[in-house]
C-alpha cells in the first residue's frame, strides 16, 4: 500500500508573523523540488495570514494548531473553522497533548472538533499518544484505544476521508527520548486497527498515521523506513528551514 507521506511542522507558540515569513522565504527554494511528500506547516493562529500569504504557489500547504467546533460565539480567545479557511488554512491539528495537558481538550472535545474540521473540508491531523506513567503500566494499548474510540465516535466513513492521524507517546515530545521505529509501528498498527472498526479497511488501509515526538535529521530516515509509519509530526527541530529541510528531506 503506497501512501503518500505528510511531513507536518507544528511550530507551537514560536515565531512572529514577521519570523513566519522570514521561515518560508528561505525554507521553499530548499523543498521547491520536492513532491515525493505533503509538506505542512502549522504555526500559532496569528501568524497563519502571514504564512499563507508567503506560500502562494509553492509546494507547503499551512495548518493551524488548534480550532473551535462551534462556528462563532462567545468565547473568548478561539477561532473557527470557518475563520482558519477564511485564512487559507488547509489542514488543522486537534488533541495536540499540550493542549489535552494544559487547555482541558478531553477525548469529547477531540471529537467535537474532529467532527467539525471534517465538515468544514479541513484536513485534520488528530493527535493520540500515551503518557510515561501508562506505558510504564502496560496501558499504552487501552490509552490508544480509547482515544481513537472517542475521537471517532459517530463520524461517518463517507466524511473521514481526509483525517490523518498522528501517533504522539507524550514522554518523546520535547524530550529529546524517540520511540523505535519498531515501537512507533506497533502503535500505528493499532491504531489503524481502530480506524479499519470505525471506518472500514479500506480507509484504514489508506490511513495516514504520523509519528511524532523528537523526530531529527538524524532519526527521521529510520523512522520514515517503517512501512507502518507514513510521515512526521515535528515540534522542536522544525523552527530551522534547514533541519526541517532534512527531514523533509529524510
Ligand atoms: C510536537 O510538538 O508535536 C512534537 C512532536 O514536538 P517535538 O518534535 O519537539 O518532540
Amino acid at each position: 500500500m503506497i501512501r503518500k507521506k505528510v511531513i507536518a511542522a507544528n511550530w507551537k507558540m514560536y515565531k512572529t508573523p514577521d519570523q513566519a515569513g522570514e521561515f518560508l522565504r528561505e525554507f521553499l527554494p530548499l523543498v521547491a523540488d520536492h513532491s515525493r511528500d505533503e509538506i505542512v506547516v502549522c504555526p500559532p493562529s496569528i501568524d497563519l495570514c502571514a504564512a499563507v500569504e508567503a506560500v502562494k504557489g509553492s509546494n507547503v500547504a499551512i495548518g493551524a494548531q488548534n480550532l473551535h467546533w462551534e462556528k462563532e460565539g462567545a468565547y473568548t480567545g478561539e477561532v473557527s473553522a470557518g475563520m482558519l479557511l477564511a485564512a487559507g488554512c488547509t489542514h488543522v491539528i486537534i488533541g495536540h497533548s499540550e493542549r489535552r495537558q494544559y487547555f482541558g481538550d478531553t477525548d469529547d472535545t477531540v471529537n467535537l472538533k474532529l467532527k467539525t474540521a471534517l465538515e468544514a473540508g479541513l484536513t485534520p491531523i488528530v493527535c493520540v499518544g500515551e503518557v510515561l506513567e501508562e506505558r510504564e503500566a502496560g496501558l499504552t494499548e487501552d490509552v490508544l484505544r480509547r482515544q481513537c474510540l472517542r475521537a471517532f465516535h459517530a463520524i461517518s466513513a463517507k466524511k473521514v476521508a481526509k483525517l490523518v492521524v498522528a501517533y504522539e507517546p507524550v514522554w518523546a515530545i520535547g524530550t529529546g527520548k524517540t520511540a523505535t521505529p519498531q515501537l512507533a509501528s506497533e502503535a500505528h498498527l493499532l491504531i489503524r486497527g481502530e480506524a479499519a472498526k470505525a471506518f472500514g479497511q479500506a480507509f484504514a488501509d489508506n490511513l495516514r498515521i504520523l509519528y511524532g515526538g523528537s523526530v531529527k535529521p538524524e532519526n527521521a530516515k529510520a523512522l520514515m523506513a517503517e512501512e507502518e509509519i507514513d510521515g512526521a509530526l515535528v515540534g522542536g527541530a522544525s523552527l530551522d528551514p534547514k533541519s526541517f529541510e532534512a527531514i523533509v528531506k529524510y
